[in-house]
């Protein structure tokens, strides 16, 4: 697989279900990948990365953008309170805002930088006790509670359950997202972006297809 193997597959999810061409948001996970791979889709023009740790994205992404222009970084993985800070200077996107304290202090650092990210709520569909994520059955009252902080909330985001069918849960993030009338569902992975595309993601999350398996992590 390459990038362009993942694009072409996109594209023709996209017309085979209707959705517009350009309409899905391919983001390529790159965590724990040699830089040199990452630098190579960066030469092939793409710009929108996603990042799992504050950490190794500190490391490595304010490199890059001296080298490159209009990065678009996306963090994706679980965020501690302690790294919010950071997270909001280097990323133009968090997918995982899932608890009551961490979207206020998004809205206090938003104030102090004059700036925030887009923001997506991680939902944990399969309600999975090690996953993180806000239940479903609070989804509509979290979601009320960031609009009243005036958060960007662009959309929604899961990680369906490895043992189950993706499909099952991509269908209920759309059904939340709509009833909340967000347009936002980042959703699909390697193994799965195909569906989650034909029922609705505007953000696919896609590592180990385009960078080969990761090495360690
Ligand atoms: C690692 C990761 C991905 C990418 O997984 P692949 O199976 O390699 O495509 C997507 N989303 C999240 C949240 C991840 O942690």
């Amino acid at each position: 697989m390459s990038l362009s193997d993942i694009q072409n597959r996109i594209s023709k999810v996209e017309a085979e279900a209707g959705r517009a061409a350009g309409s899905v948001k391919l983001i390529a996970v790159s965590k724990v990948q040699p830089d040199a791979r990452v630098r190579a889709v960066l030469e092939e023009g793409h710009r929108s990365f996603g990042e799992n740790r504050v950490q190794e994205a500190a490391g490595k992404w304010p490199g890059f953008r001296e080298d490159f222009d209009g990065i678009d970084l996306h963090i994706i993985g679980p965020l501690q309170s302690n790294k919010v800070r950071q997270a909001m200077e280097l990323a133009e996107a968090i997918h995982t805002v899932d608890r009551p304290k961490l979207a206020k202090t998004i809205a206090r650092l938003a104030q102090e930088l004059g700036r925030c990210p887009d923001l997506f709520i991680q939902v944990n569909t399969g309600e999975e006790e090690q996953k993180a994520g806000v239940m479903p059955r609070d989804a509509d009252a979290f979601i009320a509670e960031c609009r009243a902080l005036d958060l960007p909330i662009k959309g929604l985001m899961c990680i369906p359950p490895v043992d189950e069918a993706p499909s099952l849960h991509f269908a209920l993030l759309a059904k939340i997202a709509a009833r909340n009338d967000l347009s936002g569902l980042s959703m699909g992975m390697s193994g799965d972006f195909e569906q989650a595309i034909a029922l609705g993601a505007t953000h696919v999350r896609v590592g180990s297809a385009i960078f080969g398996e990761r090495v360690s992590g």
